[in-house]
């Protein structure tokens, strides 16, 4: 079967010029990087520096400000459990923190764990195009707050947060500011000093590098502290103990080289490609709106709501597309995507949408098949009545991630 791979938000391909310049550093060149005994640890240990500069280059920080980790998760817990229990254990008073009901739930869970350390977690709402508006992030400040955690680019629609503006009330109110980028660095400009953020998490996956490394930011001038999330061996700076994976952030690294080359001709191309998609399905004569959109939106997230056709049964006709839907299920339970119900649609126009993700490798002749796919499993569907959803299946095939 062909597939069309159109869940580049899940996670991109490896690029093959990133896959090229990891190969070496897992074969010939495996030393530990933090072997400065001997030559081999040495080499390993400039493929990770070259690569700390390049991944801080991509988003306009010093390269002292990198911390590599296993991926946004991992990033997203060290700075906002990290900022906290520092601010906690030297006597800061804030107990706030702040964040946005349409986060990735490792942020939103992040936030939610500190409330048993004495924490006062905020989750703010956004309005029916995924926005945050300014003045409830006002008010929430106005009470003493230690952190403000607000991602630039959304994985389930795509919506930027105005950051500019979001930023300087939280930075206004004493407080630290910290950004998910996983989804919008090397796909849209994103300067750390522009915005001027304390903490900022990226992902090497979701920009055509290897699964399994990402990394913090952590501003050094005025400088943020925060306590390590494990023990060991004080590596990156004793934020982030543990044997640093050198081939991975050297793939990391290069995808970030790659993406601050070549970000605005994937961003041209991903117009291009969404156009298409949406210009396909209306030549078809498929009713679909699109979620958020009046947002500005990144180009390469097109999240469908198409009325009187449930998602899953939509996929169970198009077992060659790889999509993700806006309903989440675990074990036999089908969640309406929190993110879309948080915009104001209904459980049932969530679990009408679909989350369509092309990247930097999705051909126009894909997107005109998926296009003609679409159509036609849509058709069927709203000619039948959907088929009884398979929860086996469910569970392989929709989740949102
Ligand atoms: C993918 C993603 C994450 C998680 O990143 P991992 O590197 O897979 O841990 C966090 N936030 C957003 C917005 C994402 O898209």
């Amino acid at each position: 079967m062909d597939e069309l791979y159109l869940d580049n938000a899940a996670t991109t391909p490896c690029d093959p010029r990133v896959v090229a310049c990891m190969m070496p550093l897992f074969a010939d060149e495996f030393a530990n990087p933090h072997s400065s005994t001997h030559a081999p640890g040495g080499r390993a240990a400039r493929a990770v520096e070259i690569a700390r500069v390049e991944v801080a280059d991509l988003i306009g920080a010093d390269p002292r400000e990198i911390i590599f980790t296993s991926g946004a998760t991992e990033a997203n817990n060290l700075a906002i459990k990290g900022a906290a229990r520092h601010r906690l254990r030297h006597g800061d008073g804030r107990r706030r923190i702040v964040t946005v009901a349409t986060e990735h739930k490792c942020v939103l869970e992040s936030v939610r764990d500190l409330a048993c350390e004495g924490f006062d977690p905020v989750i703010l709402p956004v309005d029916s195009n995924g926005r945050l508006d300014p003045a409830r992030l006002r008010e929430a400040v106005s009470v003493p707050t230690a952190l403000v955690s607000i991602m630039a680019a959304n994985n389930e629609t795509g919506v930027l947060q105005d950051l500019p503006a979001l930023g300087r009330i939280a930075k206004d109110a004493g407080a630290l500011f910290h950004s998910d980028l996983a989804q919008a660095a090397g796909k849209t400009a994103v300067d750390v000093r522009a915005l001027d953020l304390d903490l900022a998490s990226v992902s090497a996956h979701k920009l055509y590098g290897p699964k399994g490394i990402g990394a913090l930011f952590v501003r050094r001038r005025p400088r943020v502290r925060l306590e390590p999330l494990f023990s060991g061996g004080g590596q990156e700076r004793g934020f982030r103990s543990g044997t640093l994976p050198a081939a991975l952030i050297a793939g990391f690294g290069c995808a970030a080289r790659i993406a601050a080359a070549e970000g605005e001709a994937d961003a041209r191309h991903l117009a291009y490609l969404a156009e298409a998609l949406s210009g396909g399905l209306l030549a078809r004569q498929v009713a679909f709106s699109i979620n958020a959109k009046e947002a500005p939106r990144l180009p390469g997230i097109l999240s469908l709501c198409l009325p009187g056709v449930p998602a899953l049964a939509l996929m169970e006709r198009t077992p060659e597309l790889a999509l993700s839907v806006g309903s989440a299920c675990s074990s036999a339970d089908l969640a309406p995507s929190y993110v879309l119900t948080a915009m104001g649609l209904s459980p049932v126009e969530a679990a009408e949408s679909l989350r369509l993700s092309p990247g930097r490798f999705t051909t126009p002749a894909t997107i005109a098949r998926a296009a003609g796919l679409i159509a036609r499993a849509a058709q069927q569907v709203r000619e039948q009545d959907p088929p009884g959803t398979d929860p086996d299946r469910m569970v392989s095939s929709g989740r949102l991630i």
